[in-house]
């Protein structure tokens, strides 16, 4: 693969970073994935949206402008023949001597790579995803997109020592979100119910295009948080992200979600979300 680095397009072998870089040190850096189809950036507004946000309050520095970026994100794909899978872009406040305080005029350490894989075709669209209730035991600032993921990684290790496919994690009672993805369920009546926008969960770029499907369908939301026990007597589950687009969760700690089957509304969100975001993509 060919990566980019601070400007410099470079053999993967060939990018590297300092030992001191606060990304490596302090976990001091954020990110953002971006989905590609057909060569194509899936809704790529929301994530520099989002990517600014995670800046301004990290008080980090972006190098380049935004026409800049939105170029780098077109010419990755161009370098790497990327059909189809993500673009991974990650900015930290660079390297310093290692001091909790920040440095005083850092140059930002600014790395894109892509990863190809299909991301329509996904296997487990058969079954849906089972997850696994476990405690969120992340900061309290999950808003921000950072590349603090030592405890996400390792739930989804408990998870798969469980037996399940991802995390569903809990505090206070009720959902946060899935370990890298957003949660959601639908009751028995059809509605929709998502956790709102707060300090306590990523503000999902496919949870507020999926919202915006579902109110053209038809489909009514609630956004308000919901217990595991709510989700589990819910009708459907499913998640969402960049990369899952929509995926369907049909177990919840060894509790089949319904009839244990990949649910019909979360079906038709995932193929309008698709549809509507091919047709937008850049
Ligand atoms: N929540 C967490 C913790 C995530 O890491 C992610 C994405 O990777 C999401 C939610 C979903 O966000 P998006 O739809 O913008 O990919």
């Amino acid at each position: 693969r060919i990566v980019y680095l601070n400007g410099e397009w470079l053999p993967e072998a060939e990018a590297k970073v300092s030992v001191f870089d606060r990304g490596f040190l302090f976990a001091d850096a954020i990110y953002e994935v971006t989905g590609v189809i057909d060569g194509k950036l899936l809704e790529y507004e929301g994530h520099a949206a989002r990517l600014k946000r995670s800046i301004t309050e990290l008080g980090l520095n972006l190098p380049i402008s935004a026409s800049e970026l939105l170029e780098v994100h077109r010419e990755i794909i161009r370098r790497n023949e990327l059909k189809e899978g993500l673009i991974y872009l990650q900015l930290s406040r660079g390297p310093a001597d290692r001091d909790f305080a920040f440095p005083k005029d850092p140059t930002p350490t600014l790395v894109l790579f892509t990863q190809a894989k299909s991301v329509i075709e996904n296997p487990k669209l058969a079954t849906g995803l089972s997850v696994a209730l476990l405690p969120d035991w992340r900061w309290e600032r999950r808003d921000i997109k950072t590349v603090q993921l030592l405890y996400p990684s390792m739930a989804k290790m408990q998870s798969m020592e469980k037996g399940a496919d991802d995390a569903w994690l809990v505090e206070d009672g009720f959902v946060t979100e899935a370990s890298s993805a957003t949660a959601h369920i639908i009751d028995k009546t059809g509605r929709l119910i998502t956790r709102p926008l707060s300090n306590a969960i990523l503000h999902g770029i496919t949870r507020a295009s999926v919202l915006d499907l579902a109110e053209k369908a038809g489909i009514p939301y609630d956004e308000r948080a919901f217990t595991p026990d709510e989700a589990m007597n819910a009708a459907e589950a499913f998640i969402t992200s960049a990369t899952n687009f929509v995926m369907p969760v049909t177990r919840i700690d060894g509790e089949p979600v319904g009839d244990g089957k990949p649910g019909t509304l979360t079906l038709k969100l995932r193929e309008l979300y698709i549809a509507d975001k091919i047709a937008s993509a850049i």
